[in-house]
Formats: C-alpha cells, structure tokens, sequence
C-alpha cells in the first residue's frame, strides 16, 4: 500500500495529540429498552480503539450513535473538538452540524452497503462530488489512487455484484476514505466474510493503523484487535466492563464476565 503518510502521532506524549472524538456518559434507549447505561470514550489522533463484546451488549448501537445513525438519548459527543448538542429529549439539535460532522467520519459496516446500481468508482465519488463539492477530475484521481491503494485498480468500472466479499468490502474502505475522513469506524467488517476473504480486509485495515489513522473498530477478531488496538474496551450489557491496553485485556484480564468471554470466542 503506498502512502501520502499523515503524521505519526505516536511518537508525541498522549496529551499532546489532539482528541479526535469523545463520548461522554453516553445512553442510548429504544423506547424501555435501555442498550448503552453511560458510556465514555476518547479516542485521540492515531489511537486504534477496539471494542469487543458479546452480541447484543450495545457496540454498534454505540458506534452509530456517534455519527448520530441512531439518537443518544442523552451524554455528550465531541468530534474534532466539536461539541454536538443534544435536544433535551435526546437527539442533535442542529442537523446541518450533524451532517458537517458526518464528513469527518468514515463508516464501514458488517454488510458492505455499496450502492448496487453503481461502479466501484461511481461509489468512491458520490459523496465527494455530489455532497462535498469535489471537481469530479479531482476526485476521480483520488478514487483511483485508494483503489490501488486496496488492491483494486482493476475494478473501477465494475459493478459490486461482480465482486466478492473482500473485494466489496475493500471498496467499501476505500469509500469511507474517499471523504478524507478523521476517523474511520469499523462495524465488524469481517464478521459477513467468508473465512478465506478475512484476512485480505484486516490486511488494509492494519495498513491504516500502521499509517497512525484514527479508528473505533467493533471486531470479534481478537487476534487482530491484539495486534492493532492501541487501546481495547469490553462492553458487557451497555457498560464498560473493562478497558485497557491489549496487553492487559487480553493477556491478564480482570473482569470474571471478560474471562468468560475471552474463553468463549478463543
Ligand atoms: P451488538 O452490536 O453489541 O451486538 P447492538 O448495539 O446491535 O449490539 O444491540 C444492542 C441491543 O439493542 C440489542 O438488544 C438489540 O436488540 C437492541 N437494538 C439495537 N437496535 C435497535 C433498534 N433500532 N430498535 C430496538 N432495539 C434495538
Ligand atoms: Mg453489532
């Protein structure tokens, strides 16, 4: 994968790169249901913040209220230093600052959600021309370059049903960083691949974390949240059981429920 690198922040002290995005005493409700009961996180520029959890213990629900895909009930969520204010009943209060903070968000989901009816390159370039304001030679050429970059060159003028798995979902990657995003945000983008497609997707997404960019990653790869997590959290029925370095999460973990749950998915 070649590189116009961002910036390695690692190197710097941890209160020196800026906060990319920050949940505080996050709730999410569907109606009596209460799926997320207070939940904060900060993610800075560079981190890697893997969540893993059991089904149904609130991960997704909690990466889409951050990009406001389902209403917080009520906490706070700052975006680039962009606090989004909540309606007293929860929800944004201004969605033109929703959609703004949208752009700075690259979502990837379980199931690829390419825009069927379109090419691969037509998917890289919706958002940034038609949303964004994109000259269209500008983003082309930048399409094609992500597409190299996710080993799909060859594939621009394809439709998605002609691609596998890993291939949709690699598009679906490239599509996210189309948008020049802060950060990505992973819905366990594996989890809908057959077993032999895997690797070829956690392969660009370890490039991204090599490259220092910004990402909240559901995964139920432990090996892999392991290996790039800068920083892991254990969701366990809407509550941070645990949360810690990989090394600590995962080699000497404290929390009986994440012992049970580690040995269940090894
Ligand atoms: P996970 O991603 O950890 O498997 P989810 O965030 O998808 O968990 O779901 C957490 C809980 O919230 C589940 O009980 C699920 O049924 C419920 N839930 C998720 N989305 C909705 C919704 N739109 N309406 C009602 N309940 C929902
Ligand atoms: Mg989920």
């Amino acid at each position: 994968m070649h590189s116009d690198i961002p910036p390695q922040f690692s190197f710097y002290p941890e209160t020196q790169r800026p906060e990319a995005i920050r949940i505080e005493n996050l709730h999410k409700s569907f109606g009596k249901l209460e799926v997320l009961k207070g939940v904060s996180l900060t993610a800075r520029e560079g981190d890697v913040v893997a969540i893993i959890g059991g089904s149904g213990s609130g991960k997704s629900t909690m990466l889409r209220c951050i990009n406001f895909l389902e209403n917080p009930t009520s906490g706070r969520i700052v975006i680039g230093g962009e606090v989004v204010a909540l309606r007293p009943d929860g929800g944004p209060a201004d969605r033109r600052q929703i959609e703004k903070l949208r752009q700075h968000l690259g979502m990837v989901f379980q199931q690829f959600n390419l825009w069927t009816h379109k090419t691969i390159l037509e998917n890289l370039i919706e958002v940034p021309v038609h949303v964004l304001g994109t000259p269209k030679a500008e983003a082309v050429a930048r399409a094609e370059a992500l597409l190299a970059r996710v080993g799909l060159a060859e594939k621009a003028q394809t439709y998605p049903a002609f691609l596998s798995g890993g291939q949709q979902q690699r598009a679906a990657i490239a599509r996210a960083l189309a948008i020049e995003p802060r950060a990505m945000l992973f819905d366990e983008p594996t989890s809908a691949l057959d077993p032999e497609l895997v690797g070829e997707v956690l392969g660009v997404i370890r490039d991204l974390a090599a490259e220092g960019r910004t990402m909240i990653l559901v995964t139920h790869e432990m090996k892999f949240a392991r290996e790039v997590a800068s920083h892991v959290i254990y969701l366990y029925n809407g509550v941070i059981e645990e949360e810690g370095p990989p090394e600590a999460l995962f080699g000497a973990p404290k929390s009986d429920r994440l012992k049970q749950f580690l040995k269940s998915v090894s």
